[in-house]
């Protein structure tokens, strides 16, 4: 594929020419995509590490699939009628037609390997997390990327409500380590495939009576979804959504207690929640209990940072056994919206000990010394630009070396080095086996 991409750009260009011509272009960053430079790296990494710990105290365990997949895959499993499949995908076909598509989220891939490599066959129950990027072609703006990271869990093989409450404590954990507040949980039911067809028949009546009062999306959703009217954000429908009837009314025997088991699991784990009506998922294959974790720092339309609930249908839709499925997925961006500017916890950059030297000889030596250091596990760090020995020490003390030490003639036959504290100037003469005693203690 990369070579018909680049053969049609190159095409009638020489190469000398192609350079040529393009040389004083600044190629930026696509669109809808960020780089991450160090310094913001390491909250990412913390919010990764926060989930590996966290989700592992869970019997969690990654999983990591591919970032394409047979564009069928995602037809079959968002369905093929969603905005997400007709429009915001990144769709490519291969030499020999086939077509393969970005992945716009995480659910799809995990469930077709859990088919694929026959996960299902012992039984069991199975507890995934996946961490990566998702693409969609939206319009960019404030908070959205088309390359934006996920972390995403899902449990297969259960339908107990203990364990979808078990995630969601899982997931107070997980913002608790990373010292994440103002985040509140709501909870609703969907209904399942018994009860809900009744309601979605009501809610579509009582909008088409009084379909001029509602905003054109809505009117149209009063055909193809009319579930996601109860999310609309236009404001002149919200008078209008506070008046239909709630789920929650309509629920069967079943659902309705399934809802109430769970939410005195979460009440038993104290796991504070409030029940929204709203709350509603657009696909067919969601069931009962669904979630999400709102943030009044993000805005008031796109507010949620995890969004989640029971999928009991999925894994045969995509051609598996019937299986029951419960997950989540986390926006890494938005998380770290929520995070806000945070003091650099993270010290790893200031080296432990810097290597002064005075001439190719001690060059050497320090060279020698940085690598059997390195072995023992010390941040040892000297200078390749060629500074004078009063330079490297300005440079020690700005990158905040914890000690530093100058090797030169004297050092080298004797095996004596001097190890100075610099916090306190405090001065050690040691030999070159007790350098990192020193420096670790
Ligand atoms: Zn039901
Ligand atoms: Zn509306």
């Amino acid at each position: 594929m990369e070579i018909y991409w680049e053969t049609r750009i190159i095409r009638g260009f020489s190469d000398l020419e192609y350079r040529g011509n393009f040389r004083t272009m600044k190629i930026k960053s696509v669109r809808g995509t960020h780089d991450l430079l160090p310094e913001a790296t390491q909250l990412w990494q913390e919010i990764e590490a926060a989930a590996r710990h966290n989700f592992g105290l869970y019997g969690y365990a990654e999983l990591r699939t591919p970032i394409f997949e047979e564009t069928e895959l995602f037809a079959r499993s968002i369905g093929a009628a969603t905005d997400i499949v007709q429009k915001e995908m990144y769709t490519f076909a291969d030499s020999k037609g086939k077509t393969f598509s970005l992945r716009p989220e995480g659910t799809a891939s995990v469930v077709r390997a859990f088919i694929e490599h026959g996960l299902h066959h012992d039984g069991g129950i199975h507890r995934l997390y996946y961490i990566g990027p998702m693409f969609r072609h939206e319009r960019p703006q404030k908070g959205r990327y088309r390359q934006f990271h996920q972390i995403g869990v899902e449990v297969l093989g259960s339908d107990h409500p203990a364990l979808e409450a078990e995630v969601i404590e899982m997931l107070h954990r997980f913002f608790e380590h990373l010292e994440v507040e103002g985040l509140e949980l709501l909870v609703n039911s969907v209904g399942c495939t018994n009860c809900r067809p009744a309601y979605i028949q009501l809610l579509r009546e009582q909008l088409n009576t009084q379909a001029s009062d509602w905003c054109s999306q809505c009117r149209q959703r009063a055909e193809t979804n009319p579930l996601r009217v109860l999310d609309c954000k236009t404001p002149d429908c919200q008078p209008l959504i506070e008046k239909l009837p709630t789920i929650e009314e309509h629920l069967c025997e079943e659902c309705r207690r399934h809802f109430s088991r769970f939410r005195n699991y979460l009440d038993l784990q104290q796991v504070p929640y409030r029940v929204d009506p709203r709350l509603v998922r657009g696909l067919d294959y969601y069931v009962r209990t669904t979630f999400e974790m709102v943030s009044d720092r993000l805005g008031p339309t796109q507010n949620a940072v995890v969004g989640g609930g029971r999928y009991d249908g999925l894994v045969e839709i995509l051609g598996g056994p019937a299986t029951r499925g419960f997950g989540f997925a986390l926006g890494i961006e938005r998380l770290v919206t929520v995070m806000g500017e945070r003091p650099n916890k993270s010290q790893s950059v200031a080296p432990d000990l810097f290597l002064g030297f005075l001439d190719d000889a001690s060059f050497e030596e320090c060279i020698q010394l940085a690598s059997h250091l390195r072995g023992e596990g010390i941040h040892a760090y000297l200078d390749f630009q060629g500074r004078s020995l009063k330079a490297q020490m300005r440079l020690a003390n700005r990158l905040g070396s914890r000690f530093t030490c100058v090797v030169g003639e004297e050092e080298m036959t004797s095996g004596r080095f001097p190890l100075k504290r610099m916090e306190d100037g405090h001065l050690v003469t040691v030999t070159r086996e007790e350098i990192s005693v020193q420096v670790k203690s």
